[in-house]
């Protein structure tokens, strides 16, 4: 049997950026995950945005996805360089097509992004930490991409948002916490978890953890880890498949940045191209609710996410041109209404264990949820004095 302070149930940004916020304390941290490497779920399959507040334009103000996304913003110039990750601002285009599209960017535009930049604002993004969104007319769009559709009339441009590699980004967190102490355990599934006194024990198909703290980050399966224990799953979400299409680098050639199209009710999927930090276009999303286990591809979502790129750059056949076919499934909260929010919480009847349930842009949130989640814990009665000797920049072998 294995004894820790905390135990950390997935190995995926949202765990691993909770471990190392972790290991800046004097508390003893073990990171367990069923998969024999580390960000292999959902952070290895999305979009790799990472929103820096021109795409937190739809977020609801008053939830904590936007909280948590609009607190990151600043987090993450400085956390990219500490762990020496690529971090690169590609710029964003919310494609305007009519004045339909130009009205409904702009009142995004005012009612979340400058509301956000006043101080006093609930979410205030300090100056300095972005460029000002600004609206492009069709001579200007044309300088930055020349090969966009003649047809599309002008752009909200956002200068700021970024795309990493998320497994990357996992790796370099776990790496990084590794080599400041905490201990991780791939290829360990967590079967059952017993609730005692003043602990739990932790029962993996190979390790028994007694831990004094759960963090359950499990991803799509939380609901199923916090059933483990009563009392503590106080949530649901249902499945959402994304079906994602990679083109090569030679496509990658003919566009530069992020661009979108808004929803509309004839166009219930994403409509968005990417440019992937090592080269070629990430292409989605086509969205559909799902099974967990069904990682099939829809018939029509490949023409779908084609068809985007089609719009944005007409006059090329892209099919010769995939270089795979990637399928998410994430959790979505509040279904009915179509308002995501994320979990993170303590369970009224559960104390010193919390629940992560992430979902849209779980990735760009990452930096703030593991502050989040360790002043949880704190408030939860884990005592955290900071450690001496932290060191932002260390990497430790996983050795996978
Ligand atoms: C199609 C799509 C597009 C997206 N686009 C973006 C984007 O552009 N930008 C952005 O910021 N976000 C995006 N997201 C969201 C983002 O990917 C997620 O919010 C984020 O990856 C969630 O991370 P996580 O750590 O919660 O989950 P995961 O990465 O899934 O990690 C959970 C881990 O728990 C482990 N686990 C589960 N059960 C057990 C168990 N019983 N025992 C042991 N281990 C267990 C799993 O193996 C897994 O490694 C997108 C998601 C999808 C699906």
């Amino acid at each position: 049997m294995r004894d820790y302070d905390v135990v950390v149930i997935g190995a995926g940004v949202a765990g691993l950026s909770v471990a190392r916020e972790l290991s800046r304390y004097d508390v003893s941290v073990a990171v367990v995950d069923r998969r024999e490497g580390v960000g292999l779920e959902m952070t290895s399959t999305n979009m790799t945005l990472v929103c820096q507040g021109g795409d937190g334009l739809t977020f609801r103000p008053g939830t904590l996805h936007a909280e948590l996304n609009v607190k990151s913003i600043p987090l993450w110039p400085r956390l990219a360089e500490e762990l020496g990750i690529g971090f690169r601002r590609v710029g964003g285009l919310g494609l305007i097509r009519n004045k339909a599209d130009f009205q409904r960017f702009m009142k995004a535009y005012n009612r979340a992004f400058r509301s956000s930049t006043k101080p006093g604002a609930p979410y205030y993004i300090p100056e300095g930490s972005f460029e000002p969104l600004r609206f492009l007319g069709r001579r200007e769009l044309r300088e930055l991409e020349p090969n966009i559709n003649p047809s599309i009339e002008g752009a909200l441009y956002d200068p700021n948002l970024a795309v990493v590699d998320p497994v990357e980004y996992a790796r370099a967190l776990a790496e990084n916490a590794k080599a400041n102490g905490v201990d991780l355990y791939l290829g360990a599934e967590v079967k059952f978890i017993e609730r005692r006194a003043d602990h739990f024990m932790v029962n993996t198909d190979s390790e028994v953890f007694r831990a004094g703290f759960i963090v359950n980050a499990a991803g799509i399966d939380a609901d199923r880890v916090a059933e483990m224990v009563p009392g503590a799953r106080n949530f649901s979400y249902v499945p959402l498949k994304g079906v994602l299409v990679d083109l090569d680098e030679e496509a990658g050639e003919l566009f530069r940045h992020q661009a979108y199209f808004l929803a509309s009710p004839l166009e219930p999927h994403v409509r968005a191209v990417v440019p992937l930090i090592h080269g070629g276009l990430r292409l989605g999303i086509y969205l559909q609710p799902s099974l967990r286990s069904d990682k099939s591809v829809p018939s029509g979502a490949v023409e779908h996410d084609l068809s985007v790129m089609s719009d944005i750059v007409p006059g090329h056949d892209y099919r010769s041109h995939v270089a795979r076919v990637i399928v998410g499934i994430m959790p979505f909260t509040n279904a009915e209404t179509g308002w995501h929010d994320y979990i993170v919480d303590i369970p009224e009847l559960v104390p010193r264990w919390v629940n992560i349930v992430l979902g849209p842009a779980g990735v760009s949130a990452s930096p703030m949820l593991g502050r989040r989640v360790v002043e949880l814990l704190s408030l939860s009665g884990l005592h955290l004095e900071e450690k001496r000797g932290f060191n932002p920049r260390a990497r430790a072998s996983l050795g996978v």
